[in-house]
């Protein structure tokens, strides 16, 4: 088996997307990019399998819907992600601009409009495994960051984290629909017992090795 793991940077913000390749069949986490997961599809002429989501946030679904459109793919979600993509003050798209210039300072010329994506094709309520392609994924919903946050394991590997697990930043629930006390009481217990060595493929920032942070 030759798995590999590609790390896409969005064309828009500085959101990552991922393709977990393995036999020329792909699944790819969140839809913050476009051409550059599209170039990679079609240069190795890959089959997409599915399209997971980490969270609702507008800087990992902003592709989405032309993804769906050129790779017609099923999207996987937890229900509440699916739910929370179709409402702009829930995706936080209706403030993206603000929330953009708060992260880099930078006034974005013109205005993104706010937006909303289909329901997911595949939804689950906590948590949901599935084989693929001789691998194992798991996907574990753990609010705080904002309530439709989840986790994805890839084996036990690789962990696709979404907004947690950023290298040297805080995680961040203070946006609209985030929480403390459930990042306090359900997520960070679960993100703290991953093990050290596991490949950390965050939403934002590097890839890195678990435990290296702290060399
Ligand atoms: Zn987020």
């Amino acid at each position: 088996m030759t798995l590999q793991v590609i790390q896409i940077p969005s064309e828009k913000m500085d959101s990552n997307s991922y393709l977990i390749e393995e036999g020329g069949h792909v699944i790819i986490v969140d839809g913050s990019s476009f051409e550059g997961i599209l170039e990679a599809v079609r240069e190795h002429g890959w089959t997409v399998d599915y399209l997971v989501l980490t969270h609702e946030h507008f800087d990992h679904i902003w592709f989405l819907e032309q993804l769906r459109e050129e790779l017609s793919m099923p999207v996987i979600a937890c229900s509440l992600c699916s739910e929370r993509i179709r409402d702009v003050k829930a995706n936080l798209s209706n403030i993206s601009d603000v929330l953009y210039y708060f992260k880099t300072g930078i006034v974005r010329e013109g205005k993104s409009p706010s937006f909303t994506c289909r329901a997911a094709d595949i939804t689950f309520e906590d948590s949901c495994e599935m084989d693929w392609q001789g691998h194992h994924l798991r996907m574990q919903r753990l609010p705080g960051h904002s309530p439709a946050s989840t986790v994805v394991w890839l084996d036990e590997s690789h962990v696709f984290s979404g907004d947690y697990l950023i290298l040297e930043e805080k995680e961040i629930t203070r946006l609209k629909g985030g929480s403390t006390e459930d990042y306090e009481a359900i997520a960070r217990p679960v993100l703290e017992r991953i093990p050290e060595g596991t490949c950390i493929c965050p939403g934002h920032g590097p890839m890195y090795e678990k435990g290296q942070q702290d060399e």
